[in-house]
């Protein structure tokens, strides 16, 4: 786990740090395939959110984009890491939140104190000053191209 914080100062110097974040999540769990590309996400201005789309997996491109929100350093690194290891179970069990994802989430180290760091401060990420929660739509409901965190 990186627990060191690097200085975020320009894109190259973030961009640096979620690949090393994505490097080691691929080779302690999925070191058997390929590693995928992973890249933050656009920053879409929105002043009053009432859900955020923490992650997403894309089948075609086999990208995982992750939201700039999380490019802060109030955002612990095995957080970021939690999504990315989400991400990366759909490349391989698919878009199905069904059953076995669910298990397969859990082997993640850090899965429970990342659970609890988004209940606690997911607000912070809604920019809202209340706890709203965390609202993720059914899997029924997301385009077929697209797995989403
Ligand atoms: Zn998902």
């Amino acid at each position: 786990m990186e627990t060191r914080p690097l200085p975020l100062g320009n894109a190259d110097q973030r961009n640096y740090r979620l690949a090393s974040l994505a490097a080691e999540v691929h080779r302690t769990y999925f070191y058997k395939y390929p590693p995928l590309p992973v890249r933050w996400g656009q920053q879409i201005t929105r002043k009053k959110r009432r859900s955020i789309r923490l992650g997403s997996y894309n089948h075609i491109t086999t990208e995982i984009r992750i939201h700039p929100l999380l490019n802060a350093p109030d955002v612990p690194a095995f957080f970021i890491q939690s999504v990315i290891f989400h991400e990366y179970l759909h490349h391989v069990l698919g878009a199905s939140h069904n059953r076995r994802f669910h298990k397969e989430e859990r082997k993640f180290r850090y899965y429970r104190e990342s659970k609890e760091w988004i209940r606690r401060h997911l607000w912070l990420l809604l920019g809202t000053k209340r706890v709203r929660p965390i609202v993720m739509p059914p899997p029924k409901a997301l385009p077929p191209q697209m797995a989403l965190f």
